[in-house]
């Protein structure tokens, strides 16, 4: 296949590119670097099967040559108001990217007659009110929220990628993820990882947002890669949820960081509930292992001991 990946030179874009380029496929990768970072994609260059398209996808795009299939992930990710990064600090382009950048992205894919991924996220289920989430629930979404920008322009994106399918008989796929960590996170998009992984590192207490009592669950890249993989080369069109059902506190999660670093202190600042900070989430995969007969392998403990060297040599580098 030659596939379009959006917001490739991103944390889970980049890993994508590398993971369709060993499968053998050909791969367009398009990014502008609002929150990406070219060196997640240095190491393809000269690569035969990759090209590169510097290009804001909230504005019409287009591909030379065929496209088999489109994959959008162009998106800002992090919900964290103290990076600049973070969503919040990016609300227009946010919005942009979710509702412009899909609409472009499936007249791509329907130009080329190709197939379509979107790149969801658990927050369209919002501070849910069922736990575990499964795909049936339909979310408890605060609209004019400060996640607002991010969480409604992903459900706008799901409900325009089924309009798309519906409509048009265009072959979609929607993924629900859930918090993926790994290398090539941006060490300064404050989110939760890397920051406890930043400060432990700099032997700096850990900053709790509250008491430490929400809870995450967290499935490390490779899985995550795997399971959407397999989720495009399926006939999936329902969305499908792909994470890590392993749950754990905020507070468990750096006290487990603090442990793996031989790194002490904790630090509580104020809970970001008022911004609508998810009190609990986990994925209910039951769809995920049934149809693309996915779940994760890799736990946390492993996961976070393959990514302290990235992020170990990232603060050597800065
Ligand atoms: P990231 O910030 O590392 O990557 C996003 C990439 O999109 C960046 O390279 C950025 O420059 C690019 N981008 C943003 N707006 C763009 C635009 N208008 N035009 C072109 N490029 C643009 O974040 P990530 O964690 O890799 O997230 C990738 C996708 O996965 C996003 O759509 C995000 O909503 C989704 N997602 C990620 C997680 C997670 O845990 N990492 C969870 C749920 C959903
Ligand atoms: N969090 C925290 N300290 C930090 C960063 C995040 O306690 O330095 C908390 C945050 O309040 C949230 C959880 O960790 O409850 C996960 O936050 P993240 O920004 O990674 O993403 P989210 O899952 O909220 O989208």
């Amino acid at each position: 296949m030659r596939v379009l990946i959006t917001g490739a030179a991103g944390f889970l874009g980049s890993h994508l590119c590398d993971r369709l380029l060993a499968e053998g496929h050909e791969v367009v990768g398009m990014d502008n670097f609002i929150t990406g970072n070219p060196q997640n994609l240095a190491h393809l260059a000269g690569h035969d099967c990759y090209e590169f398209i510097r290009h804001d996808v909230s504005n019409f795009i287009f591909v030379p040559g065929k496209l088999d299939a489109v994959m959008h992930f162009a998106s800002p990710a992090s919900p964290n108001p103290n990076s600049p990064y973070g969503y919040v600090n990016l609300p227009i382009q946010t919005m942009k990217a979710g509702a412009l950048g899909t609409h472009n992205t499936l007249g791509v894919a329907k130009a080329h007659g190709a197939r379509f991924l979107l790149a969801s996220t658990s927050e369209i289920y919002g501070d849910p009110l069922v736990h575990p989430q499964e795909e049936s629930y339909w979310g408890h979404v605060d609209p004019i929220g400060e996640r607002s920008v991010y969480d409604e322009a992903k459900r706008f994106a799901e409900a325009l990628t089924m309009a798309y399918h519906r409509f048009h008989d265009l072959d979609t796929r929607v993924v629900r993820i859930f918090n993926t960590f790994g290398p090539r996170m941006h060490i300064n998009d404050g989110r939760v990882v890397p920051n406890f992984i930043k400060q432990a590192l700099q032997g700096e207490a850990l900053t709790i947002y509250g008491d430490g009592q929400q809870t995450r669950s967290f499935c490390y890249v490779d899985d995550l890669i795997e399971g959407i993989y397999r989720l495009l080369l399926s006939d999936e069109h329902r969305p499908v949820n792909i994470g890590n059902p392993v749950e754990t506190t905020i507070l468990e999660f750096a006290q487990t960081i603090n442990t793996m670093t031989q790194n002490e202190g904790l630090k509580f600042e104020p809970q970001r509930r008022g911004e609508g900070d998810p009190q609990r989430r986990r994925p209910d995969i039951s769809r995920a292992k049934e149809v693309l007969d996915w779940e994760p392998n890799i736990d946390l403990v492993d996961g976070i001991r393959q990514t302290i060297p990235y992020f170990r040599e990232k603060l050597s580098l800065q």
